[in-house]
């Protein structure tokens, strides 16, 4: 068998398709992985890494004396397995292959995984020839190409991948434990340090400092307005800015009518067609469409996946002479595309565009085969008409522009004004996606008068430099040799999931900018580029063999040590700093009940809430729901009733929770409970919240006395307010208790959250676990609980119910225990049934059951069980097993119930009998049918 391994599932179905074409391709799937099979040929997929490196046992421990931060520096690494699923089918693929082919990505990362199946499939398999085949685009030319000429896999480059996960895992986790820990930051909370990543926020908190450091300076812009065969015409003062108001405002009184034409210069401009797409301006133009780094990275991966796209990370910008362009041409005739395409054949230029940068590895991306928005849909859509209309821009003929520009002179004052024409579009024709406007003037002729229609002096200001947006930063970061072409979206992405930065354009929050001038100012190599840069020169050495891997890790943990020498002298004042300066980050603004402090407070555990700067003194706090629906954080929204800051929770990968004003939110979550209290009156509402009390919880803990004078209400009205509000926190403590008791037993699927299904149970009035334990099977079912589920959970809320009530009635809980575990689980039961035959199902004496009976019945309001007689309990029985499909099971489930003969049976309730026995309702309506027929035909 000839085994080849894509990286990852969809391109081992695409290098199927593609290769096996015309022949039977079968899926296999394997523990969920799937194979795809033709002829001898066998395609399977990996998810990326399917290895990862890690520290040897001993690391995980945070606190461990022995392994310090600095210990991870030198710490042995392990590769530990995370797709377990796809290593065990790829070695037993291995062992049964007479061939490998490794068709992963073509590129470092790509040549690393490689690597790694590699050593997966030597560990089982020494001798099976393993060979590489690079391609940059997933289509039939290139596949075909690159399986008829296969080569090595490139230990070197793949080397130079595993130096860099090396450096990156010891610089990240060495240098996170150590801030974190000296900040004495855990959980969800820890402040992440990375090789690449602290430079890049270290450039956007350079930015905002300058940007606040900036003082604008005033200066003054004159303008006037004329008018030619009826067009309004700008034309703007030769002195530019004038930085005078004096100087200004002399020239704007000297223009007078006349206003003359003096001259009118004419000139042609050649405006070249863009140069290929690679990672960067790919990036760059996506993001003028809308598409965030991430994003438009995500999306190019994919179009390449599904063979539409080339490989889109690529620092290549000129066109490869092996580049097939008249046969990708050729196939996108039939794309969506068509007449800008034919456009484009008809206009070529006779050699490509290029840009600056040639590399041998990919070319740069370019459209492989035609998509419509149909199979694609809009968004995806869009991306791939970029690709598609830059490639054919690049082919396209430069443009050229007329240009025109008039002088006017009036009252000696100088001014002037531009146009520019399109006269031959070339490029534009096929790439409406560039800036350049039009702007078409009429014609002026020399010594021409016009008319002086306005005349405007605009005041204006400097402006500070412009935050970096994603792509920008982008940019700088390749010049500063920041990152990689593959990794430079994920570090940014990174930096915003762990709150160091926000919006776009990016700006840093207060912990990225404390912890960055903390860096700066202890351990500058960290935040400095020219470390990454180093070390990136390195990874080239490694790739072209100068140097080995070893080596350059060597050499890096040297830096790294260099730098904890300088951090760990300073290890006190860097906690010190992190901590006072971040806990501002959580304070909200004053507590409406005493003034001071509310900050959003994290607790271990998950624990969240808002509280006090004053507690003990003042108990205000505003509970927040657990930290796993979202870390609590600050935004710059502010509440113009209450001056406190919005609240928000974010999670990794989830929409933010906005909680807004922490305040508001609580007097809203508040309202409907203080609502259901009989004496709430909406006035009375108003005073309570006045004097700062704003749950049920607090009135209900009030002194009535307290409360009385608190809100100046007679004594009596205060009592009845505590009462009341007494009675209303216990409905709700049963309905919180009914809410647990649901998410304990349900699992949240799509279009069931625990909301909704409260939201059902609700309106059929079923709030608490006494109304659940009596609710039938239906009213779950809509709540969108399948059957089974739904007769468990009832099953459970009876048990739960019941075994309350019966304690209450006095049963001992180790009694309830043994009657639970017999299946009597009602109260019902002790009545109905003897007392014999509760003691046999339990192994209780007699007598004490019987005081059990005595004790259900009286608190029932119901009389105890007749008495009888073996002889007649026997009888029972074997007239329920007359009854035609009423075998042993059922009659001991319906004697448990109660039922303990055909009389019995005729009289009961069949939808209680059901829900006792779990015996189908319709079931027992058809033993009841069949009894009464067959005594009818007893009694004829
Ligand atoms: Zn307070
Ligand atoms: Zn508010």
């Amino acid at each position: 068998m000839h085994l080849i391994v894509a990286e990852k599932n969809i391109s081992a179905r695409r290098i199927a398709e593609i290769l096996g074409e015309g022949k039977k391709i079968t899926e296999h799937k394997d523990a969920g992985v799937s194979t795809y099979t033709f002829g001898d040929i066998t395609t399977v997929g990996l998810r990326g890494h399917v290895v990862e490196i890690d520290f040897e046992p001993g690391y995980q421990n945070w606190r461990s004396e022995e392994y310090t931060p600095r210990s991870l520096i030198d710490a042995k690494t392990i590769k530990v397995p995370t797709e377990k699923k796809i290593v065990t089918l790829l070695q037993k693929l291995a062992r049964k292959a007479d061939r490998i082919t490794i068709a992963t990505d073509f590129d470092t990362e790509g040549e690393l995984i490689g690597k790694e199946a590699f050593e997966l499939v030597r560990a089982v398999n020494a001798k099976v020839p393993v060979d590489r085949a690079r391609f940059s685009a997933i289509t039939k030319g290139d596949l075909q190409h690159a399986f008829a000429n296969t080569t090595e896999l490139d230990f070197a480059l793949a080397a130079a991948g595993e130096a860099r996960q090396s450096i990156d895992l010891m610089w990240g986790a060495s240098l996170t434990r150590f801030i974190s820990l000296a900040a004495r930051r855990g959980g969800q909370n820890i402040l992440s340090v990375g090789r690449v990543q602290s430079p890049t926020l270290s450039m956007i908190v350079d930015r905002e400092k300058e940007i606040e450091a900036f003082v604008p300076e005033k200066y003054w812009q004159l303008d006037l307005d004329t008018e030619k065969s009826g067009e309004r015409i700008e034309a703007r003062h030769t002195h530019g800015r004038f930085h005078d108001k004096a100087e200004a405002e002399g020239a704007r009184d000297r223009t007078k009518e006349p206003l003359v034409v003096t001259e009118v210069k004419e000139g042609t401009k050649q405006d070249r067609a863009p140069s290929p797409f690679d990672t960067t301006t790919y990036i760059v133009a996506a993001a003028r469409l809308g598409f965030s780094a991430a994003n438009a990275m995500r999306i190019a991966e994919d179009l390449y996946m599904n063979g539409f796209i080339s490989y889109p990370r690529t620092d290549n910008t000129v066109y490869p002479a092996s580049l097939d362009i008249e046969g990708i041409l050729t196939t996108l005739r039939t794309s969506p595309f068509k007449k800008d395409v034919e456009w484009t054949i008809a206009h070529r230029r006779p050699v490509p565009t290029r840009g600056k940068k040639s590399t041998t590895d990919h070319p740069p991306i370019h459209p492989t085969s035609p998509a419509t928005r149909e199979q694609l849909g809009d968004d995806v859509f869009k991306i791939y008409e970029l690709v598609l209309r830059r490639f054919l821009a690049t082919l396209a003929p430069d443009a050229v522009w007329k240009t025109l520009k008039i002088l006017f002179v009036a009252g000696g004052e100088e001014y002037t004004t531009t146009g520019g024409q399109l006269i031959e579009p070339g490029w534009h024709a096929v790439y409406p996606f560039s800036e350049a406007k039009e702007v078409v003037l009429p014609a002026f002729s020399m010594g021409e008068s016009l008319p002086l229609k306005k005349i405007t002096l605009d005041e204006k200001e400097t402006q500070p430099p412009a935050r970096y947006t994603q792509s920008k930063l982008i940019q700088r970061m390749e010049e500063l040799g920041l990152g990689t072409k593959s990794t430079r979206h994920e570090v940014i992405a990174k930096l915003v999931s762990r709150k160091y930065v926000e919006g776009n354009p990016l700006r840093p929050t207060l912990v990225g900018r404390v912890v960055t001038e903390s860096l700066e100012q202890h351990a500058d190599t960290v935040t400095r580029p020219d470390m990454t840069q180093t070390i990136e020169a390195h990874m080239q050495q490694i790739k072209e063999s100068k140097r080995t891997r070893e080596d350059v890790i060597r050499e890096s943990r040297e830096m790294l040590h260099k730098a904890f020498d300088q951090l760990e002298k300073n290890e006190l004042v860097i906690g010190d700093d992190i901590r006072n300066r971040t806990a501002e980050e959580m304070n909200l603004g004053k507590c409406p009940v005493c003034g001071g402090m509310l900050a959003i407070k994290h607790l271990r555990g998950n624990t969240q809430f808002i509280g006090c700067s004053h507690y003990p003194d003042c108990s205000f706090n505003i509970g927040l729901p657990m930290a796993q629906w979202g870390f609590a954080v600050r935004t710059d929204d502010i509440c113009g009733k209450h001056q406190l800051n919005f609240v928000r929770l974010v999670r990794k990968g989830a929409r933010p929770w906005d909680i807004g004003c922490p305040l508001c939110h609580h007097i809203d979550s508040n309202r409907e409970s203080l609502s259901e209290m009989p004496s709430m009156t909406p006035a009375l509402a108003d005073t309570i919240l006045r004097h700062h009390i704003y749950t049920v919880a607090e009135l209900a803990r009030s002194k009535p006395e307290d409360l009385a004078q608190r809100l100046v209400i007679p004594a009596a009205d205060a009592g009845r307010l505590v009462d009341e509000a007494g009675t209303v926190l216990e409905k709700l403590r049963r309905r919180s208790e009914c809410r647990k008791f649901l998410r304990d037993r349900l699992i949240p699927r799509k279009g069931r959250s625990y909301a909704k299904i409260m939201e059902v149970l609700k309106g059929q009035g079923i709030t608490e676990l006494a109304a659940l334990a009596h609710a039938e099977p239906e009213v779950l079912k809509n709540a969108g609980i399948c059957e089974a589920e739904a007769s468990q959970v009832l099953a459970d809320a009876r048990t739960v119910y019941y075994g309350r009530v019966l304690r209450v009635m006095g049963i001992p809980a180790v009694s309830l225990k043994k009657y639970l575990a017999a299946g009597f689980t009602t109260p019902d039961a002790f009545c109905k049934l003897k007392p014999e035959t509760l003691s046999e199902r339990t192994g209780m004496s007699l007598s004490t059951v019987q005081k059990h009976v005595a004790l259900v019945c009286k608190a029932l309001n119901k009389p105890a069980p007749k008495k009888t007689s073996k002889l007649q309990t026997e009888k029972g029985r074997k007239e329920l097993l007359t009854i035609k499909g009423l075998g042993e099971q059922a009659a001991e489930n319906l004697i448990l119930a109660g039922v303990t003969d055909g009389k019995s049976l005729l009289a009961a309730d069949p939808k209680a009998v059901a829900r006792d026995t779990g015996i189908p309702e319709q079931k027992i309506r058809d033993y009841q049918a069949l009894y009464r027929k067959k005594k009818e035909i007893i009694e004829l």
